[in-house]
């Protein structure tokens, strides 16, 4: 080995080793998270920290989730090979690839027409094909291809979307941020049984708001 993939190798061990101490452990989600590149995802002056367990800033003044809260959303979502996923919140892109090595289909949405072509980029350069990105405001979800096995929205919302709660199968999960953007916010999971929903409360979180509309820049 050369000194710069002995370099790597010791970089990729300890990000998974940071993200199995702090209680990802889903063998799945780790094999994902070992396969996508986070360096890839985060431009700039930032680049250099894309292995580090904290969030980071990209454009459009939004922010690249804490790999270690990617990998435990991703393990509450209980994602199986079959399933159909939206991800409201494209982002940089970053927890949509790790789902596309998880799910069968993977929608991803963003209210900003930037990070949604810049995510795209990424997608295609890494072949990831059962990605679709769309710019449009996702708490009405995408009806278009709704119903979803599984749901994930990575900012926070006031409560579950309603039309979110709606295009979520019996049977599945969707896991959401829930509390206002300043305070203390906290990870609901919610599982759509027969008769109604079951809401479950998993841990304290900090995301950016979700914001009503497609952002008017573009
Ligand atoms: N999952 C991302 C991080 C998301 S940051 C990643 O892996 O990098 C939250 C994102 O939610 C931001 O990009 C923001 O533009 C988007 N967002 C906020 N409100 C939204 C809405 N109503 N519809 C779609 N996207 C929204």
């Amino acid at each position: 080995m050369t000194q710069e993939q002995d370099a790597l190798a010791e970089r990729k061990m300890q990000f998974l080793f940071a993200l199995r101490s702090r209680g990802v452990t889903d063998p799945a989600v780790l094999t994902a998270m070992e396969k996508v590149d986070r360096g890839l995802f985060v431009r700039g002056l930032f680049s250099e920290r894309a292995y580090e367990d904290t969030p980071l800033p990209i454009a459009c003044g939004q922010t690249i989730s804490q790999p270690s809260v990617v990998g435990l959303m991703s393990q509450a979502l209980e994602v199986s090979p079959r399933d159909k996923v939206l991800e409201v919140g494209t982002g940089s892109g970053y927890q949509a690839a790790i789902l596309s090595h998880l799910a069968r289909r993977v929608y991803t949405v963003d209210r900003h027409m930037r990070l949604v072509r810049e995510a795209r980029v990424i997608f295609d350069s890494l072949d990831l094909v059962n990605i679709t990105a769309f710019t449009s405001d996702g708490s009405f979800g995408l009806p278009d291809q709704a119903p979803f096995d599984r749901i994930i929205v990575t900012a926070a919302a006031e409560d579950p979307p309603g039309p979110l709660l709606g295009q979520l199968k019996v049977g599945g999960i969707m896991v959401v941020p829930v509390g206002q953007s300043d305070a203390v916010q906290s990870l609901i999971r919610v599982r759509r049984t027969e008769s109604g929903f079951e809401y479950e409360e998993m841990r304290p979180v900090r995301f950016v708001p979700l914001v009503e509309g497609v952002a008017r820049e573009n």
